[in-house]
């Protein structure tokens, strides 16, 4: 028996993009076989729904009514509904796992926290962060930027992606043994095509976020669901990127290591 959760996806009230009702996702979802559900909308530093002027509680309050109605919604069919968000950095994105509304009203210094604090403060939580399609590549991002020293695993398949981008996370998270996840990326349920939906797939229901959060840390068994034949793309076909670490303590961006080209499989590195 295995349970399937969505670890990705957005309500049209907590983010600016979003399409969906909270209630609207979790019936869609109910109706796709999944158990459960987290909601992940765009936080401060990206494409929130909110208003920055208005006072920290009356944000948090907004922010959250994607999150409470799905969770509503989702009591009354069945389908578990956890509590994320998505905080945008330079383009880098990071999925928090764990941490509640609650946590978010006591801590409103939340959104100039770099990475490195973001990471230290969710873990004392007993959270977890992943890093977001690591190797999109959009108009919106002006280069790719890895933070692997910001998160506790990386998105390895995202339906948001060009399948390519996700070919060169697949081989980013081997070089480096990284704990992977995968997620729709859902702003629209009225539109999402359940033949690419992805997700998670647990030999256990969740209890909480912190749960989640708990397996990622532990390097639990979270198994990324990815359509069939999602990752066979020709590599020879995928255009050269340029990849950046990020390294907040040094504060320049620096090239990842001289030799490997992630858009390479990673046996063909020395070559
Ligand atoms: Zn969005
Ligand atoms: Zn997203």
């Amino acid at each position: 028996m295995s349970f399937l959760y969505e670890t990705h996806m957005h309500t049209c009230q907590g983010s600016a993009c979003g399409r969906s009702t909270g209630a609207e996702q979790a019936r869609f979802y109910h109706e796709m076989g999944y158990a459960g559900i987290i909601i992940t909308d765009h936080f401060t530093g990206g494409n929130i729904a909110v208003p920055k002027d208005l006072p920290w509680r009356e944000r948090i309050d907004r922010f959250c009514a994607g999150y409470e109605e799905a969770l509503a919604e989702g009591q009354k069919l069945g389908l578990d509904v956890f509590f994320g968000w998505e905080q945008n950095y330079d383009g880098d994105e990071y999925l928090i796992y764990g941490p509640d509304k609650a946590w978010l009203l006591a801590h409103p210094d939340i959104e100039h926290w770099t990475r490195q604090r973001q990471l230290e403060e969710v873990h004392k939580a007993g959270g977890a962060v992943i890093q977001a399609h690591p190797f999109r590549n959009r108009d919106y991002i002006r280069y790719i930027l890895l933070g692997l020293k910001y998160c506790d695993g990386i998105e390895v398949a995202n339906t948001g992606n060009k399948p390519d981008f996700d070919l060169s996370a697949k081989h980013y998270a081997e070089a480096y043994g990284l704990l992977t996840t995968a997620g729709s990326d859902n702003h629209n349920c009225a539109t999402a095509n359940p033949a690419l939906l992805m997700g998670v797939e647990l030999p256990r229901r969740l209890e909480s976020a912190f749960d989640y959060a708990r397996m990622i840390r532990s390097r639990g068994p979270i198994r990324p669901v990815i359509p069939r034949g999602w990752l066979d793309v020709d590599v020879n076909a995928v255009p050269h990127t340029p990849s950046y670490w990020i390294d907040e303590d040094r504060r320049d961006l620096r090239r990842v290591p001289t030799g490997i080209d992630f858009l390479l499989p990673v046996d063909r590195q020395s070559t």
